[in-house]
């Protein structure tokens, strides 16, 4: 904007330029929609992604900002021709890497309605559509896991900073918020944190934000089923206590990132109403199976958990950030995360929800449109049917590995994600480790599916996460193909840094 201010005030030999009018918008608009509708539409055509050297994209952009206004027109050919080429593509149907992180066209109508909006949710009255909207998803999303009344929520930017709150709402009752009022200390009785070792690394991250340090998270090994032993949890928690510590929080995960493994939330629960801890469930990408209620089992207990983060922009199908964040307790929450300085008091105060107090920002966007308009134009069942579609090809891939010689499925299949390895005979330790992530590697690049290797009890192996809004039974046919074709022809290839 002062380029171009400076364009009309110093300089008159420059090309007149305005900002987009609305009418230049309804047609750069268009044009975008119909890429983006193009894009979905020839998507399997493309290669899932394609290898590119460090640093190539921002060698071939501009260093400098532009001095001169440039038209919409010229920055979608960039985007074509610079950054295309470096994009991963997520919503290719043969993309089963790290987790699904689906987005239903309805829920990008909702995203741009947000973004178009503009609107800043500070308050109830900066916005009242935006925080009762919301609290109707929220209320919804809880119907639909089959949550009772007493769960209320709102949407955050990410698991991770759902995770952080739980762990700061944890850390003001086990402190009887002596945290809240005294700052970070090491307090004379610090407080512990239990989790299992398949938790997500973002346990550790905002335990340790939220001033408990990595000497008060302990890893609590896990039994044969996958869960967090209680057994050795309990013993952990005396051992802690006798040496003066006090337990604050478990971490339960229903849907491990590496293997989805669940843990047995009843279980747990036992040992957290023992202690009086919080018991927090990162049900972030698993809990999407919650819809269906042949799935529940798996979170048996969860009633008696603190709270639960599940986030829709994974498997569900609500574009990125969408990540709710469930609680029992909402006035312990909003007591420990409320603000209300002066130029944000109302005479509605008291009657209605002020989200800023449920989150960690204090503005939100106008989040719940994208839940909206996914959970309407899906309804429930269309939901559920394709979460459904999704464990079934799981187990469907897991019985053609079983039955295949030199391959083995390593997870117990919970939900959509199959994890595997070719061991091919007399193959084993480092050479198997290297093998495993070659193929995977040289699979990636070919661009004809795309895989994540990751560590299970420090093994390496093949994760096939399944749940691409379009992936069918054929393409996973496909990549079997393929994977058996690379692990075979590619095996023994050195491992490229
Ligand atoms: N929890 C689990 C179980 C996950 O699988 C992930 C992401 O893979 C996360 C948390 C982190 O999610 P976010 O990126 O939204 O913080």
């Amino acid at each position: 904007m002062h380029n171009r201010m400076m364009a009309h005030t110093v300089r008159n030999d420059l090309p007149e330029h305005h900002p987009l009018t609305p009418n230049e918008f309804r047609e750069q608009g268009h044009a975008l929609i119909d890429w983006i509708a193009t894009y979905r539409e020839n998507i399997e055509e493309r290669a899932v992604s394609r290898t590119i050297e460090p640093g190539a994209i921002r060698a071939a952009l501009p260093k400098a900002p532009p001095r001169l206004a440039e038209p919409v027109s010229d920055i979608m050919a960039d985007f074509e021709s610079i950054l295309l080429p470096g994009v991963m593509h997520w919503q290719h149907p043969s993309f089963f890497g790290f987790f699904p992180s689906n987005v239903e066209l309805s829920s990008v109508l909702g995203d741009l309605l947000s973004t178009g909006l503009g609107m800043v949710g500070i308050s109830w009255e900066a916005s009242p559509a935006l925080t009762e909207l919301e609290e109707t998803c929220v209320d919804w999303l809880r119907q639909m896991l089959g949550l009772g009344p007493a769960w209320r929520g709102a949407i955050q930017e990410s698991a991770s900073a759902s995770t952080l709150i739980a762990i700061v709402c944890a850390r003001e009752r086990y402190s009887n918020c002596a945290f809240a009022q005294g700052g970070i200390r090491q307090p004379e009785q610090p407080g512990m944190i239990y989790t299992s070792a398949r938790a997500h690394s973002s346990v550790g991250k905002t335990a340790m934000i939220a001033g408990f340090g990595m000497d008060h998270i302990r890893i609590v090994p896990t039994e044969a089923g996958g869960s967090l032993d209680a057994n050795i949890l309990r013993a952990m928690i005396n051992e802690d206590i006798a040496r003066g510590a006090r337990p604050a929080a478990i971490i339960a995960t229903t849907g491990a990132t590496a293997n989805t493994a669940l843990d047995n939330i009843d279980a747990v629960a036992d040992v957290a109403e023992e202690w009086g801890m919080w018991l927090h469930v990162d049900a972030a990408m698993g809990g999407a199976s919650m819809l269906l209620p042949e799935c529940r089992s798996g979170w048996e207990g969860i009633e008696r958990a603190d709270s639960i983060v599940i986030s829709p922009n994974k498997w569900l199908g609500a574009a990125f950030d969408s990540s709710v964040l469930l609680v029992r307790d909402h006035e312990h929450l909003t007591r420990v995360m409320g603000t209300c300085p002066s130029y944000l008091r109302t005479p509605t105060d008291g009657k209605v929800t002020q989200l800023r107090d449920w989150s960690i920002p204090t503005g939100r966007r106008f989040r719940a449109l994208k839940l909206w308009f996914l959970i309407r134009e899906q309804g429930v069942d269309g939901l559920s049917e394709r979460i459904r579609r999704d464990m079934v090809n799981a187990r469907r891939l897991a019985q053609l590995v079983e039955a295949e010689p030199e391959w083995r499925v390593m997870n117990k299949i919970t939900l959509q994600t199959v994890c595997v390895r070719h061991e091919p005979a007399g193959m084993s330790g480092a050479e198997l480790d290297a093998h495993t992530r070659a193929w995977v590697q040289t699979l990636n690049e070919s661009g004809k599916a795309y895989l994540t290797a990751a560590q299970l009890d420090d093994a390496w192996m093949a994760r096939v996460s399944i749940g691409v809004l379009g992936t069918e039974w054929h393409h996973i046919e496909k990549l079997w193909a393929d994977m058996r074709e690379h692990a075979t022809q590619y095996a023994r290839l050195p491992l490229a840094a």
